[in-house]
C-alpha cells in the first residue's frame, strides 16, 4: 500500500471533476484558441474564456486581467522581472520577505545582479512580519513590494490589506504570490489592493504546468515587459500557444473551490487540529511552527526535540507521506531557511515535518498518521537514550 499522503503544500492530486472537464479539450476539442477561421478554434477559446472569467471570478478581479502562464513560478518571474524591466526608469528597488518562494527570492536574487536593490524583510519567531518594516523600507526608488500571502512550509498568513494600503499609499506595485492561500483563503484583489497575484493550478487540485497572474489594467495599470516574446498572446504579455486542456483545468479547480472554500476550510482544519492534539497528548517535546492562529487550515510544521530528523523521515516513509523541514539531499541536512528565518535550532530543525492536510484527507488517516508518528518519535527516542547510556557507560571520551 502506498503511504497517506499528507504533502498537499507540494501538490495536490487532480480533481475527478476537473479532470473530466479537461478531457475533451484534448481531443474532440483540440483547436488552436487563436485560430479565429473555424469553429476548431472558436470551441478552444470558448473553453478558454470561460476559465479565464472563473479564475478572475475567484479573485474578484475582472477576466481582462488574467494572463494564462505555466504555473506560479513562472506568474512571479513575468510579475517581478515584468515590473522591474519596465519600470526601470523610475526605479529599481524592491522589497519582499526573507520567508518567500524560492521562485520569489532566487528571482529578486538575479534582479540583484542586474542592478536592483532589493530589501529583504525578516521574520519574526512566529514568521510574521512587522508591516512597518515594509513601510520603512520604502524609498523614493521602490517600484515593487512582493510578498506571499501564505507560507507554504510553516502555513503562516500575512496582512496583505494592511501591506496592499501601504503600497497603494507610496504608489508602489504590490504583487502577491497566493499559491497556497487560494484554495482556502477568501481573496479579494480589490478589497487587498493587490496589483499582481500569481496562482497556480496544481496547489488547488488542477493539473501541474498551468498557472495564472492576476494583472490590474485601472487604478492603477500595471505594464509589464514580457519575458516571452512571439505571438502577442495574452495581451502581448505571453506569447505561445494556449494549454487549453489545462486552462480549463485551472478553470474548473477555481469553480469548485469557490463553491466548497468556506466549508473545506474548516473541515480541514478540524483534521489539523485533531493531528495537533493527538500528537500533544502522545508525546512531549514538542515544538509547533509558525503563528499558530494566523496560519493556513490545513498546515501544521512541528518540530521533535531529541531524534535524528533523518531517521524518522525513514521511519515515517514507508506510512505518510510528509514533508521534511531540512533537505535530505546532502550528508549533512540543510536546515531550510524557513526555520532558519524564525530561529528554530539547528537540532529541531532537522527533526521537524510539515504535515499538508487535504481535500481528500479523512478523519481515520489523520488518526493513522498520529499513531505512526508517535509510534515513531518513542522508538527513536528510546533508540537515543540506549546510545547515550551506552556511551556514558563504556566512559570514553567520544569526542562530539
Ligand atoms: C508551489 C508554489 C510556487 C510555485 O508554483 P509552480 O506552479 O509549481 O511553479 C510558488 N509559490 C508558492 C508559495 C508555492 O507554494
Amino acid at each position: 500500500m502506498k503511504p497517506i499522503y499528507l504533502d498537499h503544500h507540494a501538490t495536490t492530486p487532480v480533481d475527478a471533476a476537473v479532470f473530466d472537464a479537461m478531457a475533451p479539450y484534448f481531443s474532440e476539442k483540440f483547436g488552436n484558441a487563436s485560430s479565429r477561421s473555424h469553429v476548431y478554434g472558436s470551441e478552444a477559446e470558448a473553453g478558454v474564456d470561460e476559465a479565464r472569467a472563473s479564475v478572475a471570478g475567484l479573485i474578484g478581479a475582472a477576466p481582462q486581467d488574467i494572463i494564462f502562464t505555466s504555473g506560479a513560478t513562472e506568474s512571479i518571474n513575468l510579475a517581478i522581472q515584468g515590473v522591474a524591466a519596465f519600470y526601470r526608469n523610475r526605479g529599481n528597488h524592491i522589497i519582499t520577505v526573507q520567508t518567500e518562494h524560492r521562485a520569489v527570492l532566487d528571482c529578486c536574487k538575479s534582479l540583484e545582479q542586474k542592478g536592483c536593490n532589493v530589501t529583504y524583510i525578516p521574520v519574526d519567531k512566529d514568521g510574521m512580519i512587522d508591516v512597518n518594516d515594509v513601510e520603512s523600507a520604502m524609498t523614493g526608488k521602490t517600484i515593487l513590494v512582493t510578498i506571499m500571502y501564505a507560507n507554504h512550509e510553516i502555513g503562516v498568513i500575512h496582512d496583505i490589506k494592511a501591506i496592499g494600503k501601504i503600497a497603494r499609499s507610496r504608489n508602489v506595485f504590490f504583487h502577491c504570490d497566493a499559491s497556497q492561500a487560494i484554495g482556502s483563503e477568501e481573496i479579494d484583489v480589490e478589497k487587498l489592493g493587490v496589483d499582481l497575484l500569481s496562482l497556480s493550478a496544481h496547489k488547488i487540485y488542477g493539473p501541474k504546468g498551468v498557472g495564472a497572474l492576476y494583472v490590474r489594467r485601472k487604478n492603477p495599470r500595471v505594464r509589464l515587459a514580457p519575458l516571452l516574446h512571439g505571438g502577442g498572446h495574452e495581451r502581448g504579455h505571453r506569447s505561445g500557444t494556449l494549454n487549453v486542456p489545462g486552462i480549463v483545468g485551472l478553470g474548473k479547480a477555481c469553480d469548485i473551490i469557490k463553491n466548497s472554500r468556506a466549508k473545506e476550510q474548516k473541515r480541514v482544519a478540524r483534521l489539523r487540529d485533531m493531528l495537533k492534539t493527538a500528537l500533544e497528548n502522545g508525546l512531549d517535546g514538542l515544538a509547533f511552527n509558525g503563528h499558530q492562529t494566523q496560519r493556513l487550515a490545513g498546515n501544521l510544521n512541528v518540530s521533535f526535540s531529541g531524534i535524528d530528523g533523518r531517521a524518522l523521515l525513514t521511519q515515517l516513509g514507508d506510512h505518510l507521506a510528509v514533508s521534511a523541514g531540512a533537505s535530505c539531499s546532502s550528508a549533512i541536512p540543510e536546515p531550510s531557511y524557513i526555520l532558519k528565518a524564525i530561529s528554530v535550532p539547528y537540532e529541531l530543525a532537522q527533526a521537524t515535518i510539515r504535515v499538508g492536510v487535504g481535500r481528500y484527507t479523512t478523519e481515520d488517516e489523520i488518526r493513522i498518521a498520529g499513531e505512526y508518528i508517535i509510534k515513531a518519535v518513542h522508538k527513536l527516542r528510546k533508540a537515543g537514550a540506549k546510545t547515550k547510556a551506552r556511551l556514558a557507560c563504556s566512559g570514553g571520551n567520544h569526542g562530539q
